[in-house]
């Protein structure tokens, strides 16, 4: 079995396989291979029952910060959390893309390099705005009690193609209509002869050397092409894209073999707090049926820091995200498909203490604790996102951080009074992340960043990065747009330098 390759990337995620198509489709004669901890499942096994599918997640659901505040959800699977997310498109904001030139030299960050870059990719992954008509009753009531508040409400991009609008895209997509790297990338890396292999675990990297473990491959998914076992694989350069809770993870655990000193890896994480919020409707509104997501503002986005966009979720995840238990969080579950639903995301700031480390065993461990500014940001928009609720017609809510339960359409202009900063518990309520970034922050500087800007860690000669894991600050939007630009760019470094 073939274990010396030019290249080796560790994760096949959005970093990971966005930069193995990049590299192979502009230089055939590079040998590389892709190493991906997570079973290859093929669209047959997406079966969207939501206790099945938690097996494409880490911990079956997400991982929890050390103080048990946040839960960070990310899939560990062929595809990363590309095959469980939603595929809502940002482009990163101009005011983010100026403070990553300013303040940590990323000057290839150039307008019209982004632009064409992201035409490029927008095209390919067929990101595009959904049709008016599409929007199911849950978005249109989103839109309708936004403008009865006077809050702008733009339209969503997706990248989806031939969707069959089945609602359940955090359970993977049964008919591949997500343009995620399982769907796109992949395929075309395999097809040009790249080294898959799944089940692959990445424990640590020296110089020219990645030390893994091949596992069986679980019931269901492709068989594997390596025998199960411990390997030592060999290649000039090293690509981690592991993600945000395993890059830094895999550097803290190389840190002797590399000889790093370097104390910002595992630092300055950011996680895109979120919280997902549900009012009940008059009556029922299904909002299972039809793509899940076509509306957004982002009214509060420069003076609150905060984003509000439609969200669907199955009924397991939406009882963890309701407030509460026994007979009223009971009570309220039974209205199910009345519910209406928002998603809160807070525009977190990169602080030094909110890190990744690893413990004695070297599994990784998140330490976040949300600032005083930020939960008072998350605050306003609970009371907001509560007013539109009643707003769009809705008669109660079960709201975090309020001082009544359920908040009835009576309670509509007092909401400022009875959702309170005292009232938000983080250890009764539930706070989760899907958009973690940092802990391998790029910079030129080695005192306030990882990786230089060819996203190589500083003081190594072969190991680079590619993955969210790089980005040297929240990036304030969905973020796997800003990932796919950042890994085309390293992977054009990269070409440049076996030239
Ligand atoms: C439910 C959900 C919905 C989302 N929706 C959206 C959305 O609509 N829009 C958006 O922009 N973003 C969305 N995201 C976020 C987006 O998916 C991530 O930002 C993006 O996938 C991160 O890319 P990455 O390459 O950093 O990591 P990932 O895509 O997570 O890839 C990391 C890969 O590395 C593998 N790996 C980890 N450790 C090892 C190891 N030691 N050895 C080998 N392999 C390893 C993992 O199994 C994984 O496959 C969502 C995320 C989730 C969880």
């Amino acid at each position: 079995m073939q274990t010396d390759f030019d290249v080796i990337v560790v994760g096949s995620g959005v970093g990971g396989a966005t930069f193995a198509d990049y590299l192979s489709r502009e230089n055939k004669k590079l040998r590389i291979a892709i190493l991906e901890s997570g079973p290859f499942y093929d669209r047959s096994f997406f079966n969207q029952r939501e206790v099945d599918m938690t097996r494409l997640y880490y911990n079956r659901g997400a991982v929890l910060s050390d103080n048990l505040e946040i839960a960070v959800a990310a899939a560990n699977t062929m595809g990363g959390s590309s095959a469980v997310y939603t595929g809502v498109s940002f482009r990163p904001p101009t005011s983010v893309l100026e403070k990553w030139r300013n303040d940590f030299g990323m000057d290839f960050l150039k307008e019209e390099y982004i632009s064409s870059s992201l035409d490029e990719i927008e095209k390919e992954i067929n990101i595009h705005e959904l049709p008016e008509s599409w929007d199911n009753q849950n978005n249109q009531l989103f839109a309708k009690g936004a403008k009865k508040l006077g809050l702008s409400v733009k339209r969503l991009k997706i990248n989806i193609k031939d969707c069959q609008q089945q609602g359940f895209c955090n359970l993977g997509c049964t008919v591949g209509a997500k343009r995620g790297t399982l769907e796109v990338q992949i395929p075309k890396v395999i097809e040009r002869g790249v080294v898959v292999i799944a089940n692959a675990l990445v424990r640590k990297v020296g110089e020219n050397r990645v030390y893994c473990t091949i596992k069986e491959a679980p019931e269901g998914s492709k068989p594997n092409k390596y025998k199960s076992g411990d390997y030592t694989f060999t290649a000039k350069r090293i690509v981690l894209a592991a993600g945000v809770l395993n890059t830094p993870a895999i550097l803290l655990r190389s840190k002797k073999e590399l000889s790093l000193s370097n104390t910002n890896i595992g630092r300055y994480i950011t996680l895109h707090p979120a919280m997902n919020i549900n009012g009940v409707y008059k009556e029922n509104i299904y909002s299972y049926n039809g793509f899940p997501k076509t509306v957004y503002s982002d009214f509060y986005s420069e003076s609150d820091h905060f984003y509000l966009e439609t969200s669907f979720y199955f009924p397991g995840v939406t009882a963890k995200n309701n407030p509460g238990y026994g007979e009223l969080h009971s009570d309220f579950m039974k209205d199910y498909s009345k519910m209406m639903s928002i998603l809160i995301l807070i525009h977190d700031e990169a602080e030094k203490h909110n890190r990744i480390s690893i413990d004695r065993k070297g599994n990784t461990v998140v330490h976040y604790r949300l600032s005083a500014k930020a939960k008072e940001h998350l605050v306003k928009a609970l009371q907001v996102s509560t007013q539109l609720f009643f707003e769009a017609g809705c008669t109660r809510a079960l709201i975090p951080g309020s001082k009544k339960a359920p908040l009835t359409f009576e309670d509509k202009d007092n909401l400022e009074d009875l959702i309170t900063s005292g009232e938000l518990n983080f250890s009764k309520t539930s706070l989760s992340s899907a958009h973690p970034q940092g802990g391998a922050r790029m910079g030129k500087d080695p005192s306030n960043s990882v990786c230089d800007t060819s996203g190589r860690v500083h003081g190594t000669k072969s190991i680079y990065v590619s993955d969210a894991s790089l980005f040297p600050s929240s990036v304030k939007v969905n973020p796997y747009e800003t990932i796919m630009l950042l890994s085309k760019y390293l992977a054009e470094e990269m070409l440049r330098s076996f030239e």
